[in-house]
């Protein structure tokens, strides 16, 4: 059999995954192109009243807003907005606030910032607002009155121990409720109590009427609804029963007419419940068939990085780090400050794809695609982090005294032809900032930096050692003055004139290497955190590990540097390249007017990697 022929659209270039097959196969099957949409969730009355739905798939990505989203949720967010874009559809974002106990709205505004700052929208043609489950209570609190009325429910008045005992385990199979057989009267009479606030917390749980002997123990009579006085953050004081999130979450998807509801492994064993409680409620005609459909991939385990909700803020809350958005967090506000960018990200999702086994993607990959999202766009500067000063000691008189010889280098190197890259400027004088490391007194072998004159094998003094200063002279090493206790103070060398970058002369002199420079007249101090990653173990959590054994403690190193005076007027979080440094971004918090703060996002190379 031939394939049909697809148009070529963008996901054509995608590596496709099973997710996508799947998708492929309903919309080549018509799975779902009976479905309407009435423009707004809704049960099969409401949705029957509205037109053929736009969205031809529709996903969603559903956090509960009691934490900030990490880099787990950013492989979420991309899966499910991703595919929706690529396959004509809608993502909905929905905040699954069912549980009344947990909820912010500063979680809530975290979340929506997130989504929208890695470059996804819910605001489509066919869907305009982010969805919140609690809004649909009402719905949910209908569904449970009709499996009860259908005697697919009851109210079970075990004490919890009991309930425990008798659900079995594994290799035992589970024992009836002595309240199982009630009449669907009886249990809907209760239930109307357990709403009233007739009983008390715990006292009853609502039951759906499966299989305690199922091998599936989410099968033997799950709870799905229980008894819990706390005042909601948005339905207030109105229930005093709650959904159990696995009743509630199949509901959410039906009545926003989702079509391919994807979620993490660990839900694989809640599969046969969502199917039980989507076909039961479509029987009754409560829901628009066809049902949404659950899928499960492996969550995103990155080395190096923790993505417990708990342990985070435990390391926020103990100090370990700054905040949420410590740049050395995984959090989306953390990678942002750290200077990842959206496309990073974005690129990231792709690259690790979409599976259903787990594994453990190596942090390295993350580091690599922020490398390959800015090489061709951020703009490179020359810094100086670790700063000694060397001196020309000819200058004033092959150059002129106080003489400052403007010179030029291009923003964007590698640019393509016709795209205009701006030009940086700065000067070079008498006096330069190096790189503390770009001299030694006495060269280890291969060392091809500053070194002073020496004596060779024959006893005759070889001269010091030639490099350019990237983007002004070729300047030849004379030696070294020291301090007291041996520290070098300055660096000694003589400049040897016409041979400037970019004149005729600059290739007469042979250089052995070029080391980058900032001038003291006019380079800017600035203050750069050199950030590495927080732990030393590459599963700092594994096994139930002490992660906070596992804290590196040079995760974050300040340093007093000086940059070139391009970056005067730069604004916060402005991504750069610090030649043979690595990646920079200035910090969107702590970045100011008159304060240079520039974070490191990652080196040049994978200085980690065995
Ligand atoms: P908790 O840490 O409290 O268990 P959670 O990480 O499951 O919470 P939710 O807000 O429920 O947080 O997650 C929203 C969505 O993000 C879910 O669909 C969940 O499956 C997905 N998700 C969470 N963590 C990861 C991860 N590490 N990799 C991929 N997806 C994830
Ligand atoms: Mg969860």
């Amino acid at each position: 059999m031939t394939k049909p022929a697809s148009p070529a659209t963008e996901q054509d270039h995608k590596p496709s995954n099973f997710l996508r097959q799947i998708i492929e196969n309903d919309l080549a099957q018509g799975t779902y192109a009976s479905r309407r949409w009435a423009g707004s969730p809704g049960d099969a009355a409401h949705h029957a009243k509205g037109e053929p739905d736009p969205a031809k798939i529709r996903t969603r990505f559903p956090p509960e807003p009691n934490g900030y989203l990490h880099v787990g949720h950013a492989k979420s967010i991309c899966i499910n907005f991703g595919l929706a874009r690529d396959y004509g559809g809608v993502c909905h974002l929905r905040f699954d606030d069912t549980n009344p106990e947990k909820e912010d709205t500063e979680y809530v505004n975290s979340i929506i910032d997130a989504v929208q700052w890695l470059g996804f929208s819910w605001n489509q043609p066919g869907n305009d607002k982010a969805y919140q489950a609690s809004d649909y209570f009402d719905f949910m609190y209908r569904a449970a009155e009709a499996l009860i009325e259908a005697g697919h429910a009851y109210v079970d008045e075990q004490s919890a121990e009991d309930m425990r005992v008798n659900r079995g385990d594994f290799s035992k199979p589970g024992v009836n409720s002595p309240f199982r057989s009630r009449t669907s009267a009886e249990n809907l009479a209760r239930f109307r109590e357990m709403r009233d606030g007739k009983l008390a917390d715990g006292a009853a749980v609502l039951r759906a009427k499966i299989d305690m002997a199922s091998p599936n123990i989410n099968l033997r009579d799950p709870a799905i609804y229980r008894i819990r006085r706390a005042t909601h953050h948005n339905t207030g004081d109105t229930w005093c029963i709650y959904p159990m999130y696995t009743f509630a979450h199949p509901i959410e998807d039906a009545l926003e007419q989702i079509t391919h509801s994807i979620c993490t492994l660990e839900f694989e064993d809640q599969r046969p419940f969502y199917d039980w409680l989507m076909e039961r409620l479509c029987e009754c005609g409560l829901l628009a068939a066809p049902a949404p459909k659950q899928y499960e991939f492996s969550r995103l385990n990155l080395t190096y990085v923790i993505t417990s909700k708990r342990k985070l803020a435990q390391l926020v809350n103990e100090g370990k780090v700054s905040g949420w958005d410590d740049p050395r967090m995984p959090t989306i506000v953390g990678l942002r400050r750290r200077g990842y960018t959206p496309e990073s990200l974005q690129l990231f999702a792709e690259r690790i794809g979409v599976t259903k086994s787990d594994s453990w993607i190596d942090y390295s990959t993350l580091e690599g695609c922020l490398r390959e999202s800015l090489e061709n766009t951020a703009h490179r500067a020359m810094a100086v982090l670790d700063p000694v000063k060397l001196v020309l000691t000819n200058w004033d008189e092959v150059m002129g005294a106080g003489h400052l010889e403007p010179c030029t280098q291009p923003a964007l190197p590698h640019a393509d032809e016709g795209t205009e890259v701006p030009t940086r400027h700065f000067k070079i004088g008498k006096e330069v900032w190096i790189e503390r490391d770009d001299f030694l007194e006495e060269p280890v072998k291969g060392y091809k930096r500053l070194y002073p004159p020496r004596p060779g094998a024959d006893g005759q003094m070889l001269p010091g050692n030639k490099v350019r200063l990237k983007g002004g002279y070729v300047i030849e090493c004379t030696g070294c003055t020291k301090d007291a206790n041996g520290v070098i103070t300055e660096v000694l060398a003589t400049v040897i004139p016409d041979t400037k970058s970019g004149t005729p002369g600059s290739a007469t002199v042979k250089a052995s290497a070029a080391i980058t420079w900032v001038g003291v007249n006019d380079g800017l101090q600035a203050e750069v955190r050199m950030y590495d990653r927080l732990f030393t173990d590459a599963q700092p959590d594994a096994g139930g590990k002490d992660f906070l054994a596992a804290l590196n403690p040079d995760s974050l190193k300040v340093v007093t540097a000086y940059v070139e005076p391009s970056l005067a007027n730069v604004p916060a979080g402005e991504h750069f390249q610090f030649e043979r440094h690595g990646y920079f971004v200035t910090d969107r918090v702590d970045h100011a007017g008159g304060k240079l703060v520039f974070n490191r996002i990652t080196g040049l190379k994978d200085t980690w990697a065995k």
